[in-house]
């Protein structure tokens, strides 16, 4: 195959061969091809697209350069859930634990934080003592013993990492079929039979409009679906964040105070959190998505928090993986900020947040890293204390900073003041857009 004659065809808007995509994909893995051939590879699929088969075959190719998760010894129906990346977002968190015991499986395997957005792995991380670096092995136990774990993932579809770094660099990470193959080639080797997307729409997302989210979310399920997965996806909004409380240790603290029962507390996460399972429930037992079906899920995950077995669901994950179980208990008695600052309001009016900058300020506190060495605080974050579309009065108190240093705080401050939006009228605000193939 002649590298030079792909590129121009690719250049030139013609289709690839599945063996063409595959020659590429791995040639650049494999050190055959370098970044310069690769960049203009990707810079005219950025322009030009790409069609179903070769999404399809540029997938299989990244999936192929590492390791698919075998269940072979696992009895049960495996689960997933994929979030394209929020603030204030512990969905991964709340749910794993209640569909374990709604008999499901789940490996969940999550990353760390990424720019303004949070990480599954840095919350898990703030827990006392717990592990996020499991083994096969002691994955494979968790899900015979506890019925799931959050951790690192493996070695999943290497050549995306390597891909993905030079997208970075050469300005093509805005693509559908880039992104779309790039999250479904590591869903897919992670190989649950089910996966929900939740995707991200708005000014704290990658996708900041809603047709682009829904081309997103048709792309996914589509390529999930040639692998013979069961996919959807509910297309949330991040015109706000989802939780108020926003950082890695204060994210555990109201998962911890949900999954007690004052979920009510936390409507819109509530919303998406419960959404996310009736949809598994559906996809998992081959059901109709409908309000009816919505409705029973809802009543049954509330009875599993109501009497207490989420919980401690929870607290037998967290001990499974070596963590501190007792901060159950009493979670604020290991939270221990370094600054504490009250945000009052400069102004009367209704509030809303920008949210992309309310993440970019709890990453200032302390909760970014510049280089992949660089240790986070967990304590560091941010509590609302009031809702996106609230009214507030001058000199009320908005929000609670916590900063790992006065620095820290007075950088977060400056951004802080331009996350917020006074109006004179209320802005409507959204947490769920809509349900793609929930079939
Ligand atoms: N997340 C990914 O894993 N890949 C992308 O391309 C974008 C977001």
């Amino acid at each position: 195959m002649n590298i030079y004659d792909i590129l121009r065809r690719k250049r030139l808007g013609l289709n690839l061969s599945y063996q063409e995509i595959d020659f590429i994909v791995k040639g650049y893995y494999y050190g055959n091809i370098p970044d310069y051939q690769m960049s203009a590879f990707l810079t005219s699929t950025v322009i030009h697209g790409m069609n179903e088969e070769e999404i399809f075959a540029f997938t299989k190719a990244m999936i192929d350069t590492g390791v698919v998760v075998d269940y072979k010894d696992i009895q049960g129906i495996k689960v997933d859930k994929h979030s394209t990346g929020g603030v204030g977002d512990s969905v991964s968190i709340i749910v794993v634990p209640l569909l374990c015991c709604l008999g499901y499986k789940v490996p969940k395997l999550s990353g760390r934080s990424l720019g303004h957005t949070g990480g599954t792995i840095d919350k898990m991380e703030s827990i006392p003592n717990l592990r996020t670096g499991l083994t096969l092995d002691h994955m494979m136990e968790s899900l015979k013993s506890v019925g799931g774990f959050i951790s690192q993932p493996l070695n999943l579809a290497p050549a995306d990492k390597k891909i993905y770094a030079l997208r970075d660099v050469t300005a093509n990470v805005d693509s559908i079929p880039l992104i779309a193959s790039s999250i479904m080639s590591k869903k897919i080797a992670a190989n649950a039979d089910v996966i929900i997307l939740d995707v991200k729409v708005g000014n704290g997302a990658f996708m900041r409009d809603y047709q682009q989210a829904l081309e997103l979310s048709n792309a996914m399920i589509s390529i999930a679906q040639k692998f013979g997965k069961k996919c959807a996806a509910i297309i949330t909004d991040m015109n706000q964040p989802l939780n108020n409380h926003i950082g890695n240790y204060l994210e555990i603290i109201s998962s911890i105070d949900f999954l007690k029962g004052n979920y009510n507390k936390y409507s819109r996460l509530k919303e998406v959190c419960f959404s996310v399972i009736s949809l598994i429930h559906c996809l998992a037992n081959n059901i109709e998505y409908s309000e009816k079906v919505k409705e029973e899920v809802y009543q049954l995950v509330e009875k599993l928090i109501n009497t207490g077995e989420a919980i401690e669901k929870f607290r037998q994950i967290i001990q499974n993986q070596g963590g501190q179980a007792n901060i159950i208990d009493d979670p604020y008695s290991y939270f221990g900020p370094k600054i504490e600052y009250e945000y009052k309001s400069p102004s009367n009016g209704f509030v809303h947040f920008d949210t992309y900058l309310l993440g970019l300020a709890s990453g200032e506190l302390g909760l970014s890293r510049k280089t992949i060495e660089d240790k986070v605080d967990n304590n560091a974050g941010i509590i609302l204390n009031v809702e996106a579309g609230q009214y507030v009065n001058e000199g009320q108190t908005i929000m609670k900073l916590y900063a790992k240093d006065s620095k820290s705080l007075e950088k977060a401050l400056e951004i802080t003041q331009k996350a917020l939006i006074f109006s004179e009228q209320p802005i409507k605000t959204n947490t769920i857009y809509c349900v793609v193939g929930g079939k």
